[in-house]
């Protein structure tokens, strides 16, 4: 991986390898913790975040949900992301930040309360998630063998590192398949969301994107929609059943590091032509030119961190 100077942890900056816990480290045994992935884009301005306090207030809403208590508040959180960046002096376009929450040293066994809670930044360049030509010529999707947990077992709203079991699993299997990506399906049999990203199909010119009733509410899907909408589209929330997907004019994919990748195929069916759809590459280019800066109607979902 691409290494930075520094990694912000417990309230102080660290020189990236010294950034360590202990091996008994609760969260390394028993899986609790919480994520978050954020990116800043270099814009003509120096490096900015995108939509930094709604990320900064899903990982407290996503360690409420999971019992851990971060001792940080969001704007203390994000004034240390805003340094992080600062302080790292990056180059690169892209950047991406994991603010995370886990549980440390000091008790163990699965009740949770006693131990330490620890809270870090990380932040390093990260270029296309799905690869450079994925972004352009599109992706293949392979439907996994399992399916998102229910909601009575787990809570997919919750970006909680435990959840990344189920994703990891399909994840390999779709890589081990000849894929690139999984697609989850809920217990129902109806699309939930890709391993680490959102899904999007269209069809007849309508986009159509599932509910979070059993995956992570997006904020990059939350964008889409808003953007799709503001460039006229008509956009409709229901459920997707995986015979829908296979017919569908185009598809794609939404995440903070999968930004919007294009799918050419899913479970060995060519979706439209076979390569990046027409509406999806005017979506993506829409949403790189809001990232990194280009489009005023957006400048309020970017923190600029001056001196970058
Ligand atoms: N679902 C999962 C499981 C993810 O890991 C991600 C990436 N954070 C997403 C969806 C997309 O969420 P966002 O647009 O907020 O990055």
């Amino acid at each position: 991986m691409n290494e930075a100077k520094y990694i912000w942890m417990n309230g102080a900056m660290k020189p990236w390898a010294e950034a360590q816990t202990h091996v008994l480290s609760h969260t390394l045994h028993y899986g609790n913790g919480v994520i978050e992935g954020t990116k800043a884009y270099k814009t003509a301005k120096g490096y900015a975040i995108f939509r930094l306090n709604d990320h900064t207030s899903r990982l407290i809403e996503s360690a409420k949900m999971t019992l851990i208590s971060i001792p940080y508040s969001v704007e203390e959180l994000n004034a240390a992301q805003i340094e992080l960046i600062a302080k790292n002096n990056f180059t690169g376009d892209n950047v991406y930040l994991r603010p995370f929450a886990f549980l440390g040293y000091g008790a163990m066994g699965v009740y949770h309360k006693d131990a330490p809670v620890e809270t870090a930044i990380a932040a390093w360049e990260w270029g296309a998630y799905l690869g450079d030509e994925g972004m352009e010529k599109g992706i293949k999707l392979k439907i996994a063998s399992m399916s998102r947990p229910a909601n009575t077992s787990n809570m997919g709203k919750a970006k909680a590192a435990a959840n990344y079991l189920n994703s990891q699993m399909a994840k390999y299997e779709a890589i081990d398949c000849g894929y690139d990506e999984a697609l989850l399906l809920d217990d129902q049999g109806y699309v939930a969301e890709a391993s680490g990203a959102c899904f999007f199909m269209i069809k007849d010119g309508v986009i159509i994107s599932p509910p979070n009733d059993n995956s992570l509410a997006s904020i990059t899907q939350k964008t889409v929609i808003e953007m799709a909408q503001n460039m006229g589209y008509e956009v409709v929330r229901r459920r997707i059943t995986r015979e829908e997907i296979y017919v569908a004019d185009e598809a794609f994919l939404t995440g903070t590091a999968a930004e919007i990748t294009p799918i050419r195929l899913i479970d060995a069916r060519e979706i439209g032509n076979g390569s990046r759809g027409l509406i999806t590459q005017e979506i993506q280019r829409a949403y790189f030119d809001i990232v990194f800066g280009r489009d005023p109607n957006y400048e309020h979902y970017l923190t600029y961190i001056t001196g970058t």
